[in-house]
């Protein structure tokens, strides 16, 4: 029985807030603070009266100051990073200087700069361990499963595990021309980067969506699919012995990648300010405010994800290969939860990574990623919580 603290309340925080309150057995308290306190209530209202007392709260959580005082008010056991990726330092920072446990979905990135990396995360190593405390970094679908599934693959299924690729297809449709499934800015800032694979022992850099593959997704169909750099390539490049090669695929159809490249072009994805009518403004921010909010695009969003891994590797001396992937459906993540399947699959190995800290399976003082712990009860839970798993032991590789 313990109590946790939800950071944010956009898409994943609501999915996360649900299955919190589904878990009870675990979380038997609940706060939920953020920027806008009204959105904290709306999702407060949707949930009180099913046996987990829920409180809200506004906090702006770049100001560390503002969050020592509000986890001292609430005494939460872990708090739950679920607002932006900018907000990963002064949260772990607030966590210290508290002794609370803490959990994210994506790796620290700084506002100005379009580059995530974990160094600055994996720089509290120290700290967390020496007081005690837990640090769990990306416990999302991607990160996050595919952290847990590469742990699964190497526990259970291969003695080495020498190639993944990442497949991520979103088959999603909500009818307009363009919009992102999550929030704009942090999507727009990840596919117009560079895109870069791991490669012997090194990361080879190629130019935004140079490399296209196509290939057949179980409940979705044939996609196109390109290479982009993605944060957990950082991280099981170190953590998998023996990997020689990793990629990450993410689909995307034609109408967005036209939008996108059109948007690029006129220079509305800088993230450099600029001067409009006598103030201030970045460009990407300005069109995130006029593209649809993710949070709306549930109701109209039909169709399915297909997420996984691709293992090679040897297993007994044999070679092996192995594919593990989730499909979700958008309308019934809607149905359940009220937020579409991109919030569904991350909110719901939120809630597991940190009920298993809660439950004392997770809980080891340092800063970890997810494939540093033990899978087997994250993957149970998975299938206990709306993510069921597939394996196919032949599956079909990509060139
Ligand atoms: P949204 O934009 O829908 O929600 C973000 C929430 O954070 C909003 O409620 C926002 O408040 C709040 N927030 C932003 N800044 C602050 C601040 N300074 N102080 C307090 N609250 C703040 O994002 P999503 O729910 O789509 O995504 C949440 C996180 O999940 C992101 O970090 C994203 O990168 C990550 N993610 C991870 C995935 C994975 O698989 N690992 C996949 C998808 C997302 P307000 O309402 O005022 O705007």
């Amino acid at each position: 029985m313990a109590k946790a603290m939800i950071i944010g309340a956009g898409g994943v925080a609501q999915v996360a807030a649900h299955k919190c309150v589904e878990n009870k057995e675990v979380f038997s308290e609940l706060c939920i603070a953020s920027r806008t306190v009204a959105r904290c209530d709306e999702l407060k209202k949707k949930l009180d009266g099913r046996g987990v007392p829920i409180t809200t709260a506004q906090v702006d959580a770049d100001n560390v100051p503002e969050l020592v005082a509000l986890i001292k008010a609430e005494k939460p056991d872990i708090v739950m990073n679920l607002a932006l990726p900018y907000q990963d330092l002064t949260i772990m920072d607030a966590c210290l200087e508290t002794g609370v446990d803490y959990l994210d979905t994506a790796n620290y990135e700084p506002e100005d700069t379009a580059k995530f990396e974990y160094k600055w995360q994996w720089a509290y190593q120290d700290r967390f361990r020496e007081k005690g405390l837990t640090a769990i970094l990306g416990s999302g679908f991607d990160p996050g499963v595919t952290g847990v599934f590469s742990a699964y693959a190497l526990k259970h299924e291969f003695d080495e595990i020498h190639m993944i690729d990442i497949l991520d297809c979103n088959g999603g449709d909500h009818g307009y021309p363009f919009a992102t499934n999550f929030n704009p800015e942090i999507n727009i800032r990840e596919v117009t980067a560079n895109g870069r694979y791991y490669e012997n022992g090194r990361f080879v850099e190629t130019k935004p969506m140079e490399i296209k593959r196509s290939y057949h997704f179980e409940g979705v169909g044939e996609r196109d699919m390109y290479l982009l750099y993605h944060e957990e390539l950082e991280s099981l490049a170190k953590h998998i012995p023996s990997v020689r090669r990793i990629r990450f695929f993410m689909t995307f159809g034609e109408s967005y990648l036209r939008h996108l490249n059109c948007l690029q072009n006129v220079g509305m994805t800088s993230i450099e300010p600029i001067m409009f009518e006598g103030r201030e403004i970045i460009p990407l921010q300005f069109l995130k405010a006029v593209l649809p909010d993710p949070a709306s695009l549930g109701p109209r969003t039909v169709g399915k994800t297909n997420i996984g891994c691709i293992f090679i590797g040897k297993k007994d001396g044999k070679d092996k290969t192995w594919r593990v992937y989730n499909i979700a459906d958008h309308q019934e993540a809607y149905a359940e939860v009220g937020s579409q399947a991109v919030s569904y699959t991350t909110g719901v190995p939120a809630m597991i990574g940190a009920s298993l800290v809660l439950r004392g399976l997770w809980k080891k003082p340092g800063v970890w990623n997810v494939e540093q712990l033990d899978p087997d009860p994250f993957m149970e839970d998975l299938n206990r919580f709306g993510l069921p798993w597939i394996v196919d032991e032949n599956p079909v590789l990509v060139p």
